[in-house]
């Protein structure tokens, strides 16, 4: 992974600012692995999750930390995942197609999702959405256009596609204190990282104006400095 300097993750935030999730995790990869730029968008989603995971263990701490609420009565749920977990499990090795009734699909990545998520209607109807991704992965060349997948079919399928690349999704349980109702999310780690990348951004910038507005120094020159110096000098200028 490249080093990322304050400089990289204020113009990291910049390019990708009111880009889909998805996209802006892709930038902050490129960015962290230059060398991986032409084909992260085609890696199973697993591999892209270890990626996102290793640059927030690096740069934002181990500790993925945030909340959800409970469906059933509204009490915040928190949640406290070690980010090591994820960053250091092996990629799966994987490179079997699975097959599901027949049929034979790759892994689904990056590119993929992104074409889901353009098609009309893909957050209307999650089966409808899992059936044209499906058809995006089959790689046996097969033609299925009428071709009809029931519940039971497509649970079946997730499952699979999960056994093989288990970081794809990263589910979270929670039990709820209050209502003692039991709930799961997905933990979405492009927002998640976004999140604490725009948090960063923020922070940088109004660190830099306070210096620039205190001492006249250049952007690019109270970027530079190191944490501490910066916060010894912003002390000095809220004094
Ligand atoms: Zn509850």
């Amino acid at each position: 992974m490249r080093a990322l300097t304050h400089a990289d993750f204020l113009s990291l935030w910049e390019k990708g600012r009111g880009l889909h999730p998805l996209d802006q995790g892709l930038l902050a990869i490129h960015a962290a692995f230059p060398e991986a730029r032409e084909t992260v968008a085609d890696w199973p989603l697993g591999q892209r999750n270890r990626a996102l995971a290793e640059l927030h263990c690096s740069y934002f701490g181990h500790a993925l930390e945030g909340w959800t609420s409970c469906p059933q009565c509204g009490e915040k749920l928190e949640f406290n995942m070690d980010g090591r977990a994820l960053a250091e499990q092996p990629q799966s090795q994987h490179a079997e197609p699975i097959v599901i009734h027949g049929q034979s699909f790759r892994l689904p990545a990056s590119r993929d999702l992104a074409r889901a998520a353009l098609e009309r209607g893909a957050a209307a109807d999650p089966d409808a959405a899992a059936v044209r991704l499906l058809r995006a992965c089959r790689v046996d060349g097969g033609d299925d256009a009428g071709q009809t997948w029931s519940e039971e079919e497509l649970e079946e399928a997730g499952e699979k596609m999960a056994a093989a690349d288990p970081l794809a999704e990263i589910v979270l349980n929670f039990q709820c204190p209050v209502c003692e109702a039991a709930c799961h999310e997905s933990l979405d780690l492009p927002t998640f990282l976004w999140a604490e990348l725009e948090a960063l951004a923020r922070r940088l910038v109004m660190d830099v104006h306070a210096l620039a507005s205190a001492y006249g120094w250049s952007e690019r020159e109270i970027l530079a400095l190191s944490d501490t110096r910066r916060r010894l000098y912003l002390e000095m200028v809220s004094a």
